[in-house]
């Protein structure tokens, strides 16, 4: 059994509600939330490693950042990027298609964000429009409010389940 907090793998689970969701989590980590349909906190005082826990990942963060790429994801809005690239380019997406050597059809369907494209149409497209289509996992995670103010308990949980999504899929 998984903890859905730590990512421990332990005996058995307590369910917790933590900011209104429910988690399944280690007896370690059980003490950061109030039990499931009990109504009491299980312990005050636990904020304090939780916190401490924070600071360790967002130090990790920091660290891996340095190394670059594994740390991008291709951001949200790519089709949007795409689409005003090439414009501002004045090309059509017959033109850019043309320009990248795929069908217009994949261009089209990019733009609409019905397809994904893969790390190698990524670096071809970033570079021929002179745009960039990735973004930092951090800013992808926490979107518009890097340093407006401190991470709440339900940001590092929604932290924690992003990252399991992506881990686990
Ligand atoms: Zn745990």
């Amino acid at each position: 059994m998984i903890c859905e907090l730590c990512g421990k793998d332990v005996p058995v689970l307590n369910p917790i509600v933590i900011e209104g969701t429910t988690l399944n989590v280690c007896r370690e980590c059980a003490r950061f939330g109030t039990a499931a349909g009990e109504g009491k906190r299980a312990s005050s005082g636990g904020r304090g490693s939780l916190e401490e826990r924070l600071e360790r990942r967002e130090r990790r963060l920091r660290e891996r950042d340095v190394f670059g790429e594994d740390e991008y994801v291709l951001a949200e809005d790519y089709p949007q990027r795409i689409r005003r690239g090439r414009e501002r380019l004045g090309l059509s997406q017959e033109e850019l298609a043309t320009k990248l050597a795929e069908k217009k059809s994949v261009i089209a369907k990019l733009e609409k964000g019905d397809i994904r494209p893969d790390n190698a149409l990524i670096k071809k497209i970033e570079h021929h429009l002179s745009i960039s289509l990735r973004e930092r996992v951090r800013e992808a995670l926490t979107p518009g409010r890097r340093g407006s103010r401190p991470l709440t308990l339900g940001d590092l949980i929604k932290m924690e389940l992003d990252k399991k999504k992506r881990e686990g899929s």
